[in-house]
């Protein structure tokens, strides 16, 4: 029998609920659990894949093929588990489905309603995902704060599966914040006493309260809330602001959040922390600083490249380097800036994006990176970028561009011909794709592998009427479908570092295993950093 986890928030969105389920996934499977981890969404879009990323962040897609929210990045990176389909959920998702269910008469003529069909339907999802994972433990993130009005339906449904699964083997962990008042300098535990009652007005007692504020808000105040709240005293857990994300797990665990959850659900509770303290330690013992620019069109929101700086961390751990990012807006690149934007970077990364806006400053920094041999790390669109810049500056084709971009000149990176002209929905080639690399690459070197495996979520790709035109100029396709019909990878030569991908490398990336391509896109931009310090 799986044991259900379900997160709550309260006071104030933004808190960190998805850290604290992703940590507590890996503390679970650190005992030798099978963990899955699924998000519920109360907003109205069917899933995140048409957000703007610069107000909701980056779309993370899995390997299915699922376009889903940032937090479930957080997830795979802290479990190292892939997640599916069934690990999002939007209400737009769920009311979608009823209504085509109503329409298709599978309620026999009964009234639709928010409970039970509503309720129903999120239920259903809870239990997919238990089936198709097979888990011990299914730790469900339920995002907004409690008492929105969106989140009702989610909240009621998880109160009925506590009943429907039996309660022991449910708990429910509550986040709220703990503000500190500068002037008193205290910090105050009334809003976290609130939403513990609206929760429980809703029928759900938390059985955990984490209590998220700045610094330590005090035995005194944990226990304040317990008394208030009817949660044992060693089930206010205190989670404050850490350095790196991935010494949460370390500190919610000095803190005793897995040995109450292991407590409370009748889980074993030993494991053994020691590779990931040594992982954390590694990450404040690295020595030096590169600087990376990323030049794209999202950088308003850091959050929109959000698994791109968890992969170069992650990369940076390996190669035992600080690294700094400098953000650059594609859009303010111009011929006669780019000298001045790009003059102390170490390796510059053009990210995925759509649409036209900034994509000429984009090729402006190809061009100069190339040209300067900076290490050039083009994912998806960037990498699009990368097979413009070298048609227009090397092979010659002056007027190259994507079809994506502009109506006339060469398209060099074009919908295939059996994509028909159709660009809207459900044309995106999402989730993971094989793709075949060429022995005596770059490409090959970094994997170490014949054959790899990595997720896309693009329409656009390369036009095979210019390949023979490219490669004759120079340009090394390194990596293809099996078929070889699809170009996936393109470099310029095996000793310099100028790689564009056609899928995201950054989604199977982990803090204790580096995706390969980055790591050799740092270590390539350290040795370029060395360099430039011996001249
Ligand atoms: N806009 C490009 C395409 O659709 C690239 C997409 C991306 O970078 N994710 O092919």
């Amino acid at each position: 029998m799986a044991k259900y986890v379900f997160v709550t928030g309260g006071v104030v969105s933004g808190l960190g609920k998805g850290i604290v389920a992703a940590s507590l996934g890996r503390l679970l499977k650190l005992r030798g659990y099978k963990v899955a981890a699924q998000k519920f969404d109360p907003y109205m879009n069917i899933d995140p894949g048409t957000m703007n990323p610069t107000q909701h962040g980056e779309v993370f897609v899995t390997h299915d093929g699922a376009e889903t929210d940032l937090d479930l990045g957080h997830y795979e990176r802290f479990i190292d588990e892939n997640l599916n389909r069934f690990s999002n959920l939007t209400s737009g998702k769920v009311f979608w489905s009823v209504l085509n269910k109503e329409r298709n008469g599978e309620y026999l003529g009964e009234t639709v309603q928010i409970i039970p069909h509503v309720t129903n339907e999120i239920k259903d999802f809870i239990n997919k995902n238990a089936d198709l994972t097979s888990a011990d433990v299914i730790i469900t993130e339920i995002g907004g704060t409690v008492g929105d009005i969106e989140g009702q339906a989610f909240i009621e449904a998880i109160r009925q599966f506590a009943s429907d699964v039996g309660r022991k083997n449910c708990l429910f962990i509550h986040v709220c914040l703990v503000p500190y008042i500068g002037g008193s300098d205290e910090y105050k535990s009334k809003p976290a006493q609130h939403s513990a009652k609206e929760l429980q007005a809703m029928g759900i007692s938390p059985d955990i309260i984490i209590t998220r504020s700045e610094g330590d808000c005090g035995e005194s105040i944990r226990k304040k809330i317990a008394l208030f709240c009817s949660v044992k005293e060693d089930c206010v857990i205190a989670n404050t602001t850490a350095n790196c994300l991935y010494e949460v797990p370390l500190m919610l665990h000095k803190n005793g959040l897995d040995k109450v959850v292991c407590r409370e659900l009748g889980l074993k509770n030993k494991c053994d922390l020691a590779p990931w303290r040594a992982m954390v330690k590694d990450i404040h013992s690295r020595k030096g600083l590169i600087k990376i620019a990323i030049v794209g069109k999202y950088v308003a929101l850091h959050d929109s490249y959000l698994s791109i700086v968890e992969a170069l961390n992650h990369a940076s751990y390996a190669n035992h380097t600080n690294i700094k990012i400098d953000w650059i807006d594609s859009e303010e690149i111009t011929k006669s800036n780019i000298c001045q934007r790009l003059s102390d970077a170490d390796g510059v990364l053009i990210p995925g994006g759509f649409g036209t806006r900034g994509t000429e400053g984009m090729i402006e920094a190809c061009r100069y990176a190339r040209e300067n041999s900076i290490p050039y790390f083009g994912i998806c669109l960037g990498m699009q970028i990368a097979v413009i810049e070298y048609a227009r500056h090397v092979a010659g084709i002056e007027n190259a561009t994507s079809g994506e971009f502009k109506k006339d000149g060469s398209h060099v990176i074009d919908l295939m011909p059996d994509q028909n002209g159709k660009i809207i929905g459900g044309t995106m080639r999402l989730g993971a794709y094989p793709c075949a690399i060429k022995e005596g690459t770059r490409m090959f070197s970094a994997y170490g592998s014949p054959l790899i495996e990595e997720r896309h979520r693009h329409r656009y790709e390369f036009n095979n009427e210019f390949r023979t035109r490219l490669s004759d100029a120079g340009l090394i396709i390194s990596g293809t479908s099996p078929d070889e019909r699809i170009v996936e990878t393109v470099e310029t030569s095996s000793d310099g570092f100028f790689i564009g991908v056609q899928f995201h490398p950054e989604f199977t990336s982990r803090p204790n295993k580096p995706n390969p391509l980055f790591s050799e896109f740092i270590k390539a931009s350290l040795e370029f950093n060395g360099k430039k310090h011996k001249i």
